[in-house]
């Protein structure tokens, strides 16, 4: 035998001893995770391991630098504690890792999201009086819709422009639940509104400038009602999810997740629809997920190609803005279809909605 093939044969046998080797440091690595979980102690011990580390670098005797064994043994140690983490503790509370099936949230009124049939959430952006609410309200009756949207708390850019009608406006829309049975859907803003908003609200929105905000996010958690939680305006998709957590975390399972395109240097649209999140967020998290086709595009001509492509690449459901007169609406007003677009947008999504039951 040649020489190097003889060293590349101790080579292997080494390989073989070192495989040996962790394959008992990993079966020894769980047995101390087992008794850590038994104790309540951490996982994860920093100090143990730079214990660990300084009497491996003590010990060395070359030819490998001191760093590069840091390196090496970091990373065992890295694999060490996810060994010891449960299956639980790898996957977030969101992901349909940890849970197969999809989660389905349910309103009072029979609304269903993220079941069997696709779902729809139209109503003004601004909730501005009775009236207008009851004749958006009306309309969606009449076509056997199960929700309603409008803001009363509005994040809005400029502090000059309206606000919301505050408490006012969740009494309109609890007005129009109970007169119309709509399941009522509608945005929080501070971690006080929850309590506050309870009787008027069936589903919390928590809006896209809020979804970083995380006492916010908490207090969703804490809250005993789903949460429409919109994609914050630059946020990546794992920060979605991680918002989505928060709220699962802090025991609110009922989380619906909504796709309302982000800030890119596209000017033709308002934001640019992400339609690749839909299947991201559908494989990855067990939630459900809506598409927001008024937000995202800020154009009516092209609501219905993208509300269509929303289904089709398998979204829950669409959330548009309808308003009786956007014309004098006080918030949106370029971008909130009219009851007569309503129809014809509503005549063709309800048929691609069929499509995909
Ligand atoms: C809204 O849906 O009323 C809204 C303000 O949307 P976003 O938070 O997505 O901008
Ligand atoms: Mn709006």
């Amino acid at each position: 035998m040649s020489e190097l093939n003889q060293l590349r044969e101790r080579i292997e046998e080494i390989n073989i001893a070192i495989l040996d080797l962790l394959s008992e440091r990993g079966e020894i690595a769980k047995q101390i995770g087992l008794e850590k979980r038994k104790a309540g102690t951490m996982i994860y011990d920093p100090m143990r391991e730079k214990e660990m580390i300084n009497k491996l670098q003590d010990l060395n005797k070359g030819p490998y630098d001191d760093n590069v064994i840091k390196q090496l043994f970091k990373e065992i140690f890295k694999a060490s504690t996810e060994l010891q983490k449960s299956e639980n503790e790898k996957h977030l509370y969101v992901s349909r890792k940890l849970k197969s099936d999809d989660t389905i949230v349910t309103t009072a009124n029979g609304g269903v999201i993220g079941g069997d049939e696709k779902i729809f959430v139209f109503g003004p952006c601004s909730v501005e009086s009775y009236e207008q609410v009851e004749q958006v309200a009306e309309n969606l009756v009449e076509k056997g819709q199960k929700f309603i949207r409008g803001g009363a708390f509005k994040p809005r850019t400029s502090p000059y422009d309206f606000q919301g009608l505050g408490v006012e406006g969740l009494k309109i829309l609890k007005e129009i639940n109970k007169k119309y049975d709509l399941a009522v859907i509608s945005e929080v803003v501070d971690p006080h509104h929850f309590e506050m908003a309870d009787p008027y609200i069936d589903i919390y929105q928590i809006g896209a400038r809020n979804m970083h905000n995380f006492e916010l996010l908490k207090e969703a958690g804490r809250s005993n009602k789903p949460v429409l939680l919109k994609r914050g305006l630059s946020a990546t998709i794992e920060e979605l999810i991680y918002a989505a957590e928060y709220i699962h975390a802090s025991g609110n399972s009922n989380i619906i997740i909504c796709e309302r395109g982000i800030r890119t240097y596209e000017k033709a649209t308002r934001n640019t629809l992400d339609i690749s999140a839909v299947p991201i967020l559908k494989q990855g998290t067990h939630l459900p997920v809506l598409v927001d086709v008024t937000h995202s595009t800020g154009r009516k001509d092209i609501m219905l190609p993208v509300a269509k492509a929303a289904l089709a690449v398998g979204a829950d459901g669409v959330m548009a803005e309808v308003h009786p007169d956007p014309s004098v609406a006080l918030s949106d007003a370029g971008q909130q279809m009219d009851l007569n677009e309503f129809d014809l947008f509503y005549k063709e999504i309800e048929q691609a909605r069929k499509l995909y039951r």
